[in-house]
């Protein structure tokens, strides 16, 4: 076999591409994964995706799809029976009636947040997203030469942005408005009346168009509730709706999410699609209908365990001198201030991760105000969580 020589060649490529960021998580897993190899103990409360495997009934639709001959392309959309699945679940969940034509399938939610941003940004234009807020938006508004400005959320407010913060950042050259609730890394949900005041102030900005990233929607603690951008008449026509089932029903490897688009977007969406993933794998498509049209228990199971670890996180940190954490509202994550340890964002994840073994999330990942923060997943076994706290308690800043 012959192996081709280390190329040094002056490669020039797109200067877009050289604005282009990146999530820290999947580095951070493949630091703890190296860790590990080396016969390490690591906690891994870094990447953020359910601890639990995909329900049985789930896996079961896809591995029938595959023995029913479902083997071929889909149209670049989805199958009709999915898009009409999701049209269906909306209706029960949130009370929006949607056409399965406005219904796009991508592979993962994050397709979604990549077409809606390439779609409105460009140079000149501005773009608002939160702050801290998952990562890719503000690397792609970069990519996309658009100016980004972003809506701070503070620990003092729950994390949650308010209607007046949004709409006074709104100028005639805002284009998109990025929204999270409820909210990575935070944890954080914007209240139904703030929702409500959010868009009917939108009502004065028709230039605006609205991405509601809404994957966590179900993941939602006690006494908190889900109010969707798209169940506002104010704004549901340019609203573009951000799920999928990655969150909700623990199939993050599966590459599945969907949007929900303005009719007069859809053929170009459709376009982009066709000239990138024509469509998304089959099997996959068959397990979403069976995830929506199935029984929903298992989300109810997930939430409670979620839910019960975040209060013993948020418990436990607060019982440390040097940290402070809020009480999320949803997700499955904790956003703990470490700015009592002394110690910078990603010094504190770099330490924690090399001298106790547990991977965490700097919050400088998520924005530069998630200075003085990490973010904790807690969709992780109580018993690593247990040992994380302990671990904790022992380290020395
Ligand atoms: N949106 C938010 C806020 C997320 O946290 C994530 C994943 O972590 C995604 C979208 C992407 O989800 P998917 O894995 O389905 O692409």
């Amino acid at each position: 076999m012959s192996v081709l020589p280390t190329s040094a060649h002056p490669f020039s490529i797109a200067a877009a591409f050289e604005r282009l960021g990146t999530e820290t998580a999947f580095e951070v897993l493949a630091r703890a994964k190296a860790l590990e190899d080396q016969g390490r103990s690591i906690l891994n409360l870094g990447i953020g995706q359910p601890d639990f495997p995909t329900p049985e009934h789930i896996v079961d639709a896809a591995i029938k799809a595959l023995r029913d001959g479902h083997h071929g392309y889909t149209g670049a959309t989805g199958i009709l029976a999915l898009r009409e699945a999701v049209c269906r679940d909306l209706d029960r969940r949130l009370g929006v009636r949607v056409s399965p034509e406005q219904v796009v399938i991508v592979p993962g939610g994050k397709v979604t947040m990549y077409y809606a941003i390439s779609l409105f940004g460009q140079p000149g234009v501005e773009v608002l997203y939160p702050n801290p807020g998952f990562p890719i938006y503000e690397s792609l508004i970069k990519f996309t030469g658009a100016t980004p400005v972003p809506i701070p959320l503070e620990a003092q407010h729950g994390f949650a942005p308010s209607a007046a913060a949004v709409l006074e950042r709104i100028t005639p050259a805002t284009r998109l408005l990025i929204l999270n609730s409820p909210a990575n890394p935070t944890g954080g949900v914007m209240p139904a009346s703030e929702v409500a005041a959010l868009a009917a102030g939108l009502a004065a900005h028709p230039h605006v168009t609205i991405l509601s990233d809404e994957i966590y929607g179900q993941l939602i603690r006690p006494g908190h509730q889900h109010k969707s951008l798209l169940a506002c008449p104010e704004v549901a026509e340019r609203t573009i709706l951000l799920d999928g089932w990655s969150k909700t029903y623990a199939m993050t490897g599966w590459r599945l999410g969907y949007g929900v688009w303005p009719r007069s977007l859809v053929a170009t969406v459709e376009r982009i699609a066709v000239n990138s993933h024509s469509c998304v794998n089959t099997p996959a498509q068959f397990a979403g209908i069976a995830a929506l049209d199935g029984p929903q228990d298992c989300i109810e199971t997930m939430r409670h365990a979620f839910d019960r670890r975040q209060q013993r996180v948020v418990a436990g940190l607060n019982a440390l001198p040097g940290w402070q954490a809020v009480e999320p509202a949803g997700a499955f994550y904790a956003f703990p201030s470490i700015a009592g340890l002394g110690l910078d964002a990603r010094t504190a994840q770099r330490r924690l991760l090399e001298e106790v073994g547990i991977a965490t999330i700097a919050g400088t990942s998520f924005g530069s105000a998630g200075e003085g923060h990490i973010r904790l997943s807690c969709a992780a076994a109580d018993a690593t969580i247990e040992e994380a706290l302990a671990r904790i308690a022992a380290f020395r800043a």
